[in-house]
């Protein structure tokens, strides 16, 4: 199927591409036709969009407190919109600090933390929102297909090959078999969010990250909490610092209020962290046993839960951007801005820059690398750029723990950041062995009692992430050597995947003849927020996408 435009991943980057570029189509094509304008019109344009969910927004998950700036260039009039997906306007925001039983207010924080008066959205509800606005100008939108692989012509991307359907365990085709459908591009722009299973491949093939630092994340997990009617009278958005993270170990949470009587908790940890045993899942249930988280929560329900990995290397882990034939946007390329903890206002502003450098290579006829660089030469221009380069030393000024890294980023923001960027490892290196880490903090293993409402733990929770997957199929998760889960990972790690999955994929079962523990994994639990891709000590396992439209069901999140 041969279009103009392909974006892959139906994200706010993409979306907002898409817009953009329908937008630039139009306005060329009235220009042309009145005569403002020389040139050919852009006739039927084909731009297409491919979602590897069940549907748009079924995959995506944020905090979130939504930055504005790039909506308000896409869609100016948004804010009078009767069905904008507004969950809350901020009306209280705060900045905490706990420790492991009290908590104190920030008296002071800086001004691009300041989130009065910004919209509180459900990034699922938003997606769906732009993709409606999308279809209705024509843009096509294929959810349930997964990119499986680069279409490639020589070294210029022409397009991708879904992925096949109906293959059963053993990789053999059954009677169902459905085979992938090659979508063929003039551009291909890749937005799969974190860690994208494409653009890790272009990114390697084309080694579009040589001159940056690799691509380092933290992990996310969230759940959505039903309070009591009546609890929740305004819209707060509260970050928060501390409890239950140790002062080695990178990360935050954040509880926002959403429409009705719901709120949302996340915790985040950087997945550079030291401690072997570090699990996510449970130190959110930590978080909610503190006092001061309790008394905002107390008497609600969790109803809903999602992981994801958050990319944190901001400007110094930006890769190349284009390619003959493709490009790179959002979260897939590092676009975050990691001292903010926001990225949806970037995701979405180098989706148009990109659009706009599809455009030209439409009217020109021409996709080469030469053309889709004014990309970069657009991003370099705007206001990302600008945003993006404050923070480029944000990671690296956290190698040496928190407190001398808020020193350093306290400075950066008095002063200015220094001209160069730091350099910094990936993040499995950072893993210590179960001999080599001495746990001091908060983050010591602590047995929670579960109620099944408010304290859940981890298949409880992953059962309301609503994540399925068709069991009749390869697992999509690629361990190369299973002899080293068995034997030098368990010795000196512990399998931490067993831990830091936020879905109990991972399961170190004993073989009933050996009587040895060997690795199972239950792939149908998978949230795909690819964590074990990026922090497996021994870099032996590989995600790749399972059959479209399998996996986690957030909508809300
Ligand atoms: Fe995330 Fe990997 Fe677990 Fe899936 S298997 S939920 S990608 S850590």
């Amino acid at each position: 199927m041969p279009v103009d435009v392909l974006f892959v991943g139906a994200g706010p980057a993409n979306l907002a591409g898409a817009l953009h570029l329908m937008d630039l189509i139009e306005a060329h094509n009235e220009a042309v036709a009145s005569g403002a304008k020389e040139g050919e019109p852009l006739e039927e344009p084909s731009i297409a969009v491919l979602e590897k969910g069940s549907r748009v927004g079924a995959h995506q998950l944020s905090g979130a407190v939504l930055d504005p700036t790039a909506l308000d260039e896409l869609i100016p009039d948004w804010r009078t919109l009767d069905d904008f997906p507004v969950e809350r306007f901020v009306e209280r925001d705060d900045m905490v600090f706990l420790t492991n039983s009290g908590h104190f207010r920030a008296p002071w924080v800086p001004p691009e933390m300041n989130n009065h008066g910004k919209p509180i959205i459900s990034l699922g509800r938003f997606c769906a929102w732009l993709a409606a606005r999308a279809e209705e100008r024509g843009v096509m939108i294929f959810p349930e297909f997964a990119g499986a692989e680069l279409l490639w012509e020589g070294e210029q991307v022409r397009g991708v090959r879904t992925g096949d359907k109906g293959i059963g365990p053993d990789g053999e085709p059954l009677d169902n078999f459905e085979a992938g459908m090659d979508l063929t591009a003039k551009v291909t722009i890749l937005g799969e969010g974190p860690r994208g299973h494409l653009a890790r491949r272009l990114i390697e093939r084309r080694e579009l990250d040589k001159d940056c630092n690799p691509m380092v994340y933290e992990i996310g997990c969230k759940e959505i909490l039903e309070l009591p009617p009546g609890r929740v009278t305004e819209g707060f958005a509260i970050h928060g610092l501390g409890f239950p993270l140790d002062l080695g170990t990178f990360g935050g949470w954040f509880l926002y209020s959403m429409g009705g009587d719901k709120v949302c908790i996340g915790l985040l940890v950087a997945l550079d962290a030291k401690d072997p045993m570090m699990d996510c899942q449970h130190l959110l249930q930590r978080l909610k046993t503190h006092p001061y988280v309790k008394g905002i929560l107390e008497g609600g329900k969790v109803v809903k839960y999602g992981a994801k990995a958050v990319t944190i290397g901001g400007w110094a882990s930006v890769p190349q951007l284009y390619t003959d034939g493709a490009m790179l946007v959002g979260d897939s390329a590092s676009f975050l801005n990691p001292f903010r903890i926001k990225g949806i206002h970037l995701s979405m502003k180098t989706g148009m820059l990109a659009a706009e450098a599809a455009f030209e290579a439409m009217v020109r006829g021409e996709s080469t690398a030469s053309v889709l660089a004014t990309y970069k030469e657009r991003l370099d221009q705007s206001w990302v750029r600008e945003e993006m380069e404050q923070s480029k030393n944000f990671h690296a000024s956290f190698g040496n723990g928190i407190v001398s890294g808020m020193v350093k980023v306290g400075l950066a923001w008095l002063f200015g950041p220094s001209a160069d960027i730091k350099p910094f490892d990936a993040d499995y290196t950072h893993l210590k062995t179960l001999r080599d880490f001495q746990a001091t903090g908060p983050q010591l293993g602590v047995e929670l009692q579960y109620d099944g409402t408010y304290l859940l733990d981890k298949l409880s929770d992953v059962f309301l992430s609503g994540t399925t997957h068709d069991e009749h199929q390869p697992a999509h998760l690629h361990i190369v050597d299973r002899e080293i889960c068995a034997t030098t990972c368990r010795e000196q790690y512990g399998n931490p995947c067993t831990r830091f999955c936020p879905a109990q994929v991972y399961n170190m079962v004993e073989n009933g003849e050996t009587g040895r523990l060997e690795m199972q994994v239950d792939f149908s639990n998978c949230v795909h927020c690819k964590t074990c891709d990026i922090r497996d000590p021994y870099q032996v396992i590989t995600w790749v996408p399972p059959k479209g439209g399998d996996g986690p069901e957030w909508g809300v999140m």
